[in-house]
């Protein structure tokens, strides 16, 4: 069972959540970043550029051969995001997809993956769009139904993928739940969960019983929106063989600096989340009290409809809030139109506060048919709260709910 606070040293948004993960930020400081690694004992791990690396001998090296195989920046961040994760092997790949395209190719022809309904656009479009022409079974499941998602696996079904909190309508999975009813049925089948809305910080699915945790390190894990990339972590001593293999033949790494960049962004990442939270439930709080507000969705919210799923799950809840405003799409769009400090943008995670139309824009290659049943409305806003001052955020969201409602409601 989950051990939750009654009352949490981090504040009182955290009263009820999950501990926080003993020892985070220490290993966030410093595991994988050993100053004895370098012969010059460097505190900050250098930016290693060189694709190749001399060797003794023919086949006697000191551990790195070929840059794509292996980098040293590329080892420093693996590790703390191994340790972040409770993991035992972690993998960085150039992007979030190019970690789900790795993962896929787990699988072979013939294979079923069972998929939440209400997945990132990019994975379902991969899934629908690429994998099923390599032979691999692609269905849908809303997972918040453990039983529908216990339904729709079928003898060939080797990958269930999914994703908690769900974009942008932010529905929560219980991930040992489902892990623990999918390994019953087959200990073959690979539980994946997409880590990237909560980060390492608010959930650590391989503990509830996922096989593989993954990110789009791209957001959170990151934070600074300057580095697309993808992070995968695993125990189990076949799957790292198999990924590690994976990441090699099919050549999707990132770069060094980029490299670099993450590994320095991992540094704060328990700052970055702590303020998200704090931040995004401020506004949330205010966004549900006010009359120009039809229905907010947000995690960290009594009113949220898996909130003690999130509760026993999570250590806390990230920047991520989606509301309906009263009206029709041109309130959505003056209230958009009309923030100052938000940045009306696409993405999420960063530093920065983010608003966006997901109808529009985000989800427009959504059929509106399936927007409609998702409840992808036109009044449907989404926000990625950022780092800035809580009053700054909360004064922006009003000022912008005045010019899409002049007239008091
Ligand atoms: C952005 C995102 C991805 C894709 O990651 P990229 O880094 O953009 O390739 C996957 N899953 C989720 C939940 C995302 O938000």
């Amino acid at each position: 069972m989950a051990q939750t606070n009654k009352k949490d040293v981090r504040g009182d948004v955290f009263d009820g959540f999950r501990t926080a993960f003993k020892s985070f930020a220490t290993e966030a400081i410093h595991v994988g970043q050993e100053p004895e690694q370098w012969n010059s004992m460097a505190v900050v791990p250098p930016i290693s550029l060189s694709t190749t690396f001399k060797q003794d001998s023919p086949g006697k090296h000191a551990g790195f051969e070929y840059s794509r195989s292996g980098n040293p920046t590329r080892n420093c961040l693996e590790k703390a995001v191994s340790a972040l994760d409770g993991a035992k092997y972690s993998f960085a790949l150039a992007s979030g997809l190019a970690a789900t395209v790795t993962i896929t190719h787990l699988l072979k022809s013939g294979d079923g993956i069972v998929c939440m309904d209400d997945v990132y656009g990019g994975t379902n479009r991969y899934f629908q769009k690429i994998a099923c022409d390599f032979g691999l079974e692609i269905s849908f499941a809303d997972c918040t139904k453990p039983e529908l998602l216990k339904a729709a696996l079928k003898p060939n079904t080797k990958m269930v993928w999914i994703e908690t909190p769900t974009n942008p309508t932010m529905k929560v999975v219980d991930i040992k739940a489902c892990s623990e009813l999918v390994h019953l049925h087959s200990k073959d089948i690979v539980v994946v969960v997409d880590n990237t809305f909560m980060s390492a910080y608010f959930q650590r699915p391989l503990a509830l019983g996922a096989d593989i945790c993954m990110y789009s390190a791209t957001k959170y894990m990151n934070g600074h929106s300057d580095v697309v990339m993808g992070l995968v972590s695993v125990n189990r001593e076949d799957l790292n063989e198999r990924l590690k293999f994976l990441q090699n033949a099919l050549g999707g790494v990132p770069s060094p600096f980029d490299c670099y960049l993450v590994n320095r962004g991992l540094k704060t990442l328990h700052l970055r989340m702590e303020r998200h939270f704090k931040n995004a439930m401020a506004a949330a709080k205010f966004l549900e009290a006010d009359p120009r507000v039809e229905r907010v969705i947000f995690p960290g919210l009594p009113s949220h409809p898996q909130y003690e799923v999130v509760r026993k799950q999570c250590t806390g809840c990230p920047g991520m809030i989606t509301f309906y405003i009263k009206g029709k799409l041109e309130h959505a769009n003056t209230f958009l139109s009309n923030l100052k400090m938000f940045c009306v943008a696409e993405s999420l995670g960063g530093y920065e506060s983010l608003a966006e139309h997901p109808a529009i824009m985000t989800h427009a290659s959504v059929p509106e048919k399936e927007r409609t049943v998702l409840g992808i409305s036109d009044t449907l806003i989404r926000l990625s709260v950022g780092l800035e001052d809580e009053s700054d955020v909360i004064e922006d969201l009003n000022q912008a709910l005045n010019a899409a409602h002049p007239q008091k409601i």
